[in-house]
């Protein structure tokens, strides 16, 4: 028994962190989301370069076509191998056979000369044809003046700003800082700590289990007049898993809560990457249903075509010998964790 659907969009990930997992526990365990941020991802992005990175973007386009996830709203960090990041993301998923979106995460934390490098190589990419946002770490790591230089640059590209707003209360302003530039076009990651009724625009992306990770509350998406997706915040690219854990965590605050809100988020990912609808995913299970979908585990593609090409099949990607992948992939970690 077999069922079809498009390809799934994660609509916000880290490729880069695919590496991440098994490194060195931190110096000091992290015991709140900015020390997670200072003692793992922060370490981490520092000590990459464009080898480590390649051998990422590859697992995690692999995994993502693995879990029937053709197309990735991308987000990166490198800021000792910026120049030219954006092209090795792009291309390590063209060989995989992935669509990918991708933007660098520019932040003042490294100098104003960080940013501008970082802002340098978004506008680079997208003017070569590279499909892509204007990226931002988050308002709490920029000044005012490298927000508005972000918000302008897609503005003159035509393009939304990829930003992570509100994840944990140290960016609490961010409504405040982010008033005025926003437009529908923007990606506002998380949401967490925004109020209600805050009046930025764009499509709010949702994380549930990097959220969870985390332990910085719970987003509860359903609160927003603005369009609602789903990503995983560089943990897999599993949209199954992330629809089922987005259901479970709205159904923990409002029992009346039903799978097909937490469908219609995952379903928004394909106004962000609509060309994904053109890919067909043949699964292991029928009816691909929210209300099924929501209590079935274990569900996987069967095959996976990307425009019109057999990308994945008899469990194994078509294009790149997957083996290969996984142990280029965890040589590169390896030299990354000496490094941490
Ligand atoms: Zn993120």
């Amino acid at each position: 028994m077999t069922a079809t659907t498009p390809g799934l969009v994660c609509s916000h990930h880290h490729l880069y962190s695919a590496l991440a997992r098994g490194m060195p526990a931190p110096p000091k365990n992290p015991a709140s989301f900015m020390e997670i941020l200072e003692q793992v991802w922060w370490r981490l992005d520092t000590a990459l370069d464009l080898e480590m990175l390649r051998w990422s973007a590859m697992l995690g386009a692999v995994e993502a076509l693995e879990n029937g996830t053709t197309a990735i709203v991308d987000h990166h960090e490198s800021p000792n191998a910026i120049e030219g990041s954006l092209d090795v993301i792009a291309d390590a998923c063209a060989e995989v056979g992935e669509r990918i979106n991708t933007t660098y995460g520019i932040t003042d934390r490294h100098g104003i000369e960080g940013a501008r490098r970082g802002l340098a190589e978004n506008e680079r990419f997208i003017k070569a044809g590279g499909q892509g946002y204007v990226g931002v770490h988050a308002s709490f790591t920029c000044s005012d003046e490298s927000l508005e230089a972000a918000a302008g640059l897609a503005d003159d590209l035509g393009v939304g700003v990829h930003i992570h707003v509100a994840e944990g209360v140290d960016d609490v302003d961010a409504t405040e800082r982010l008033k005025g530039l926003t437009n529908e076009r923007w990606l506002l990651i998380h949401g967490v700590h925004l109020p209600d009724d805050h009046e930025l625009q764009g499509t709010i992306v949702h994380n549930p289990r990097s959220n969870l990770n985390n332990a910085v509350g719970y987003a509860n998406p359903a609160r927003f007049s603005n369009p609602v997706a789903l990503g995983t915040d560089g943990i897999g690219a599993n949209m199954i898993e992330a629809f089922r854990l987005a259901y479970v965590m709205q159904r923990s605050v409002d029992v009346s809560s039903s799978p097909d809100d937490a469908w219609s988020w995952l379903s928004a990912g394909w106004d962000l990457m609509p060309e994904a609808q053109s890919d067909t995913v043949t699964w292991s299970y029928d009816p691909m249903d929210p209300w099924h979908l929501a209590f079935t585990p274990g569900v996987m593609p069967v095959s996976v075509e990307v425009g019109g090409e057999t990308v994945f099949e008899h469990g194994k990607t078509t294009r790149v010998d997957a083996g290969e992948v996984r142990a280029k992939a965890n040589e590169q970690a390896g030299r990354l964790h000496a490094l941490l």
